[in-house]
């Protein structure tokens, strides 16, 4: 687990190293991978027209998050018409202020959660567990994590890092179950504790996929069934949801649900696909007797506010960008020590959270733009990675890289200079193994992963001068000997 006891560039440090020398791990990852390609590759066969469909879904998120505050106060008008609660909250402690405040005046005394990236972002399990309310998550991996103490290692497959053996070890150190190999028998120990779950609940918290604003919906898509329960069985529900979530039509969820689950999880269709309108109506026989919802900006507006980097805020959280990105399969999930992991991750989390302290999440990163190309919303990720890395040259330009390439500079503007240098560069060559590694190495964080690079004792100028040359020579005996003749 990333525990972030360093400063959060030298824990990413530390963890990515870790992680990048545990071969295990990283083929426990690369498996898990596989398999979600051949699906995505599949299934995203069966679109008539991918491309066109991205160009749609890129649309339709850029009118929606370009008049946020418009579609949110139709969705808000139309929810609350039918009995649901609305909260605009700004920050992480209003949002986990307003559940903590809410379970209390309502007695709450268990708490039954499904899958929300927005939980995790506000800290609200563990600010639960401090109020003392006992959380469950309902979600198979998110449920997994839980009971192993770590955060999720990616936002759509929470422990996908994790070997069946080492679940069916944690079930039996946890819950004192019998070792098993069988993925069916691992699903039913953790239904048998869930079912519970969901009886004991007062409440029940779950995040969203999209807002609807045309209906004053929430729409949530799963595999497992678990949000319906987490939604249908507790007499309060809240569903904490990133203002960004909003989509202006219901019909546009026709697009997004079979594009979501395609770049997600390489299904056709998600298994489960609900509407939420509210608190249960009249005559109705399940669902909550009060739904509230937290719309959750979070330093969203603050992003919003940056015309070059806004439609980041297009992301659907389906985490084809993490599953393609070489660095993502490579030092994995909890490296980045963030809510949000790979490419789209190290985008929007310095917004979130600071450049200052995020800025490194940018530069780790091949730009190769696979996260890009398999965007199903068309964010240019890897150009936003290269925003983030000016931003913070410009915010607070590192001193001895700035006198670099200054020099640099100065040296391609003035060719004899130039010469007169390049003859000295192997002399660094032959220099820089006397100080390797020893803090007299002005590159040494550079050479500690990569070989110092040795200059060749002939530059290329020189080798074509001599090239030339013996050509003349060639030509010019040629001509003499022909000339004898
Ligand atoms: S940035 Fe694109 S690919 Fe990455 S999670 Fe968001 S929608 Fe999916």
């Amino acid at each position: 687990m990333t525990t972030l006891a360093e400063p959060p560039r030298h824990q990413f440090q530390l963890d990515a190293n870790r992680t990048a020398a545990d071969g295990d791990r990283r083929a426990a990852v690369r498996k898990a991978l596989h398999n979600y390609s051949s699906a995505r590759d599949k299934t995203g066969a069966t679109f008539n027209d991918w491309k066109s469909a991205r160009n749609a879904a890129s649309a339709i998120k850029h009118e929606a998050v370009n008049h946020l505050d418009r579609y949110l106060e139709e969705f808000e008008s139309k929810f609350t018409a039918r009995g649901g609660k609305v909260f605009w909250a700004s920050d992480s402690k209003q949002a986990r202020d307003y559940i903590i405040d809410l379970a209390k005046r309502k007695s709450v005394r268990a708490i039954v959660k499904s899958k929300a990236m927005t939980g995790e972002e506000i800290h609200l399990n563990q600010a639960l567990l401090e109020e003392g309310f006992g959380v469950v998550e309902s979600d198979l991996g998110e449920y997994i994590q839980q009971l192993k103490g770590e955060a999720p290692y990616h936002f759509v497959f929470p422990c996908m890092h994790l070997r069946r053996d080492e679940i069916s070890d944690l079930f039996h150190k946890e819950l004192g179950t019998a070792k098993t190999d069988s993925p069916e028998e691992l699903t039913m120990i953790a239904r048998r504790v869930l079912r519970r779950a969901y009886i004991d609940a007062d409440m029940g918290i779950s995040g969203g996929n999209f807002i609807v604003a045309e209906t004053g919906m929430i729409s949530i898509t799963e595999n497992e069934g678990n949000a319906r329960l987490t939604v249908g069985l507790p007499k309060i529900h809240v569903a904490l949801i990133g203002i960004e979530k909003v989509v202006p039509r219901l019909a546009d969820l026709a697009l997004f649900l079979p594009m979501l689950a395609t770049a997600g999880t390489g299904q056709h269709m998600t298994g489960y696909n609900s509407m939420y309108g509210g608190p249960r109506q009249p005559g109705e026989l399940d669902g909550p007797e009060e739904f509230h919802v937290i719309l959750l900006d979070n330093h969203r507006t603050r992003l919003l506010a940056d015309p070059e980097q806004r439609d980041a805020l297009h992301c659907i959280r389906c985490g084809a960008c993490l599953n393609v990105c070489p660095i993502f399969k490579n030092i994995g999930g909890h490296a980045y020590g963030t809510t949000y992991q790979g490419p789209i991750g190290s985008v929007i989390t310095p917004h979130f959270r600071g450049l200052e302290d995020w800025k490194h999440l940018s530069g780790a990163s091949s730009l190769c733009g696979a996260c890009t190309e398999t965007c199903p919303v068309g964010i240019d990720i890897h150009h936003h990675l290269l925003h983030n890395r000016r931003n913070a040259a410009a915010q607070k330009p590192a001193k001895g890289e700035q006198l670099l390439w200054k020099a640099f500079a100065f040296l391609m503007q003035r060719p004899a200079l130039y010469r007169l240098a390049s003859r000295f560069a192997p002399l660094g060559s032959l220099l820089h193994p006397l100080v390797s590694g020893s803090p007299l190495d002005p590159v040494r964080s550079w050479t500690s992963t990569r070989e110092f690079p040795h200059a060749p004792m002939r530059s290329f100028r020189d080798q074509f001068r001599e090239h030339q040359a013996a050509k003349k020579g060639v030509a010019s005996s040629g001509t003499q000997q022909g000339a004898k003749r």
